[in-house]
């Protein structure tokens, strides 16, 4: 029997760092910057809601486990929250109250009727059976009901969990509830109400920034290189959107390891041999690479498409590339994105990046409601408006306050989330002026 002690409040992440800690000291800094008062950071520093389950599951040997499970809800003053579902070993309550707050300010930047939300399972589902995941992925959505709906909160897929899932758990709650209820889950199967494109939506996005920031720096896409951490959907969806574009995939690393090809990647074949149900690290069309060397490769742009901590002060130090584009959620630390300021890098904050995910999920959760299904290519086109408009307020407000890419994120989601919180009566006028 293996040491079954959860992991708790305390415990810290990898490269011990505590993502709630790093968000609210953003948070904090941009209010300041903003000259709001500090009662607007003290109503934003902590999630609204925030469930902890347990989730006894019958395993295939016969015992059982009980697994420990969250779902947090930011602020809902915009609408309904909205975030996806991880399951991963390390998930931690301080990361789902991080990747919460993240998710609110993903939606307020780009414009979405929604607040932020995101939920969690400590499990490494790798480990599990098929069976042994669906009754976690039902049991999961059974004991968080009472919280979430298409008008309170509406989960969706995140890190390692993929909208197979997502079908398990909406049909445990359509059983529940005794009729179809489609917009309270998206990134689910096309024909039970998924929407066209939302599979390829976070990578199509993640394309569009960085579309948009070669265009800032004057670079030509087409002669280009990148190398990719993580080649899960947003990191393989990324690299076929960039190969579309003519840049040169050199790179590509996974759990396991990396690989390396000088000429380029040949991404098709990539993507389909990952689909077979291989590793990316396995291709053996390609020379084996590290982690660490894949980070400090000569390459234009350097894609963190996995988990949070991975550009920090051991890997930034190597950074070459022009354009740092976060696919992730929160995989630069404060001291990595020092790193990156004094070398001038162009950095695509997460909360910008990856926001094409809960776009296309948006629209899905619209088409749910309507009962009326939208074409792939007026999704896409949506997505891009939504994304490009997301873009340039950011370097405007970059430009205006002349901060730092990431900064200006945050900036612009305050801001928004602020417009809402003077409507509803929250804050007064004088909140909106600097303690000082
Ligand atoms: N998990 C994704 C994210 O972090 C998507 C969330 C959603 O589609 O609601 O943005």
């Amino acid at each position: 029997m293996g040491n079954k002690r959860d992991k708790t409040e305390s415990d810290l992440t990898t490269h011990g760092l505590n993502p709630y800690k790093i968000v609210n000291d953003l948070l904090q800094e941009s209010v300041e910057k903003l000259k709001l008062n500090n009662n607007i950071y003290e109503i934003l520093r902590k999630p609204m809601r925030l469930l902890e389950v347990s989730l006894p599951v019958r395993m295939d040997n016969g015992e059982i486990q009980n697994f420990t499970g969250y779902r947090c809800q930011h602020i809902d003053i915009l609408g309904p929250t909205k975030g996806g579902i991880r399951f991963h070993p390390d998930v931690s309550v301080d990361e789902v109250k991080a990747l919460s707050i993240w998710m609110s300010l993903k939606s307020a930047i780009l414009d979405l009727p929604l607040g932020g939300g995101k939920g969690g399972v400590i499990v490494d589902p790798a480990q599990l059976s098929e069976r042994e995941l669906e009754i976690l992925s039902r049991t999961y959505i059974r004991k968080i009901t009472p919280i979430i709906g298409p008008q309170k909160d509406i989960p969706a897929p995140d890190v390692n969990t993929t909208p197979e899932m997502m079908g398990w758990m909406i049909d445990e709650f359509d059983q529940l509830r005794g009729y179809n209820i489609p917009g309270m889950i998206t990134g689910k199967p096309v024909i039970i109400g998924g929407s066209l494109g939302r599979l390829e939506a976070t990578g199509r996005g993640v394309v569009l920034t960085i579309r948009e920031a070669a265009e800032v720096l004057k670079m030509d896409l087409s002669k280009s290189t990148a190398a990719i951490q993580g080649f899960g959907n947003v990191g393989s969806m990324t690299a076929k959107f960039l190969d579309e574009l003519g840049v040169k995939i050199l790179s590509v690393t996974d759990a396991k390891g990396g690989i390396y090809k000088k000429e380029g990647l040949n991404i098709p074949e990539l993507i389909d041999f990952v689909k077979e149900g291989n590793l990316a690290s396995e291709f053996s069309e390609a020379e084996s690479i590290s982690n660490e060397d894949m980070f400090g490769l000569e390459v234009d742009i350097l894609i963190p498409a996995a988990i949070e901590n991975q550009i920090n002060k051991d890997t930034a130090p190597n950074i070459k590339a022009k354009i740092v584009a976060e696919a992730a959620n929160g995989p630069t630390t404060p001291e990595g994105d020092a790193i990156l300021e004094e070398k001038e890098i162009f950095v695509i904050p997460d909360i910008l990046c990856n926001a094409g995910g809960v776009t296309v999920s948006y629209f899905e959760w619209v088409q749910n409601s309507m009962n009326y299904y939208w074409s792939e290519k007026e999704i896409n086109q949506k997505l891009e408006e939504h994304m490009v408009f997301g873009f340039e307020s950011i370097l405007k407000m970059r430009d205006e306050e002349n901060c730092r890419m990431r900064q200006a994120a945050y900036m612009v989601g305050i801001n928004h989330i602020v417009k809402a919180l003077s409507a509803r009566g929250w804050i007064k006028d004088s909140d909106l002026t600097s303690n000082e």
